[in-house]
């Protein structure tokens, strides 16, 4: 299985869609796209985790209702960007957009406006506009990469951007938001690591964060690709968005934390939703979601425990529900 799954066709023949004119409506809004990885997690968790993982990546009809309270930029990051692909939203630490392109097109996904065939990959122009911004900005302590998924990018392409961070002397912590490892983990190559190990040895703090949502999707390649990252000095941690119908009960939820852990990837946020346009049927109410990382809290060790996080729409930041 080497294919990616990247329209209708694909999934019909998979039967994992019937036709319909509303998927097709849907599908012409958000791009589709499996990895082989995630294919293959899919075809050994059958009659297991297999709903969980076919929820996250294959189009449905519900994403056809969209909401009033549904926004195209639900998190605000359009109103703190002071130049193409940055954000500057808290004062210590601004976000580089460098790609918006992934290696799965999640359906929960609160950028799907932007990534996809939407949007591009930051031109080498963009990329020095944004690099001036950063180093003009001496209160900047981290640079956050993330899109899309930076990590689609090849070695030397994310070495030009990684390089010039590491020029600027007031920018001590470098992150990288991915869900590369388990989704496409061939994609941890030598050379990536050898450029990531780079960055350590230059003396910037690199830490991974990794958006991982269910255990199933931990394949053996996924695991040795979290150790190949940790034996190159890469501080991981994760981030998970809490799903309806996914990981919304405390035995997965307990699984996945415990998982993160075993793989050497401390569990930090559990996102709640954010009111992306189409994903009311992924929503877990708040109050459902602290109890139930607070009942993750009383079973599981303390290690195993992330924050539950809500981020109050157009901009105006996190906030720490459990
Ligand atoms: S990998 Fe991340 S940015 Fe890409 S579709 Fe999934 S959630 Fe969105």
């Amino acid at each position: 299985m080497s294919r990616y799954w990247t329209s209708l066709e694909d999934l019909y023949s998979e039967n994992l869609l019937t036709e319909s004119s509303e998927i097709e409506t849907v599908a012409r809004e958000f791009q589709i796209k499996v990895s082989p990885t995630m294919q293959a997690q899919m075809a050994d968790s059958k009659g297991g985790d297999y709903d969980a993982l076919v929820r996250q990546f294959v189009p449905s009809k519900e994403e056809a209702n969209i909401l009033p309270s549904e926004l195209d930029d639900p998190i605000g990051d359009r109103r703190f960007s002071p130049a193409p692909g940055v954000v500057h939203r808290y004062e210590d630490r601004a976000l580089l957009k460098i790609t918006q392109l992934c290696e799965v097109y999640c359906r929960f996904c609160f950028r799907k406006e932007m990534i996809g065939q939407k949007g591009e990959t930051l031109s080498k122009p963009d990329l020095a506009l944004a690099m001036e911004y950063f180093r003009a900005h001496k209160e900047l302590w981290e640079v956050i990469l993330t899109g899309g998924d930076p990590l689609v990018l090849s070695a030397r392409r994310l070495a030009e951007a990684l390089d010039a961070l590491v020029e600027i002397d007031h920018i001590k912590s470098i992150r990288i938001h991915t869900r590369i490892p388990v989704i496409s983990p061939e994609k941890i190559t030598d050379e990536l690591l050898n450029l990531l190990e780079s960055i350590v040895d230059r003396g910037k703090a690199l830490t991974i964060v990794l958006h991982a949502n269910h255990a199933s999707e931990f394949s053996l390649s996924a695991r040795k690709a979290l150790l190949a990252l940790r034996k190159r000095g890469v501080l991981l941690i994760s981030q998970s968005v809490l799903l309806k119908g996914v990981n919304d009960s405390l035995p997965v939820l307990t699984d996945l934390m415990r998982t993160l852990i075993e793989n050497g990837v401390k569990p930090y946020y559990l996102h709640q939703m954010d009111l992306a346009r189409g994903t009311s049927h992924f929503v877990v109410e708040n109050e459902r979601g602290i109890a139930l990382v607070n009942a993750l809290r009383e079973s599981v060790s303390g290690i195993c425990v992330p924050r539950l996080i809500i981020e109050i729409p157009e901009g105006e930041g996190k906030r720490v529900l459990a």
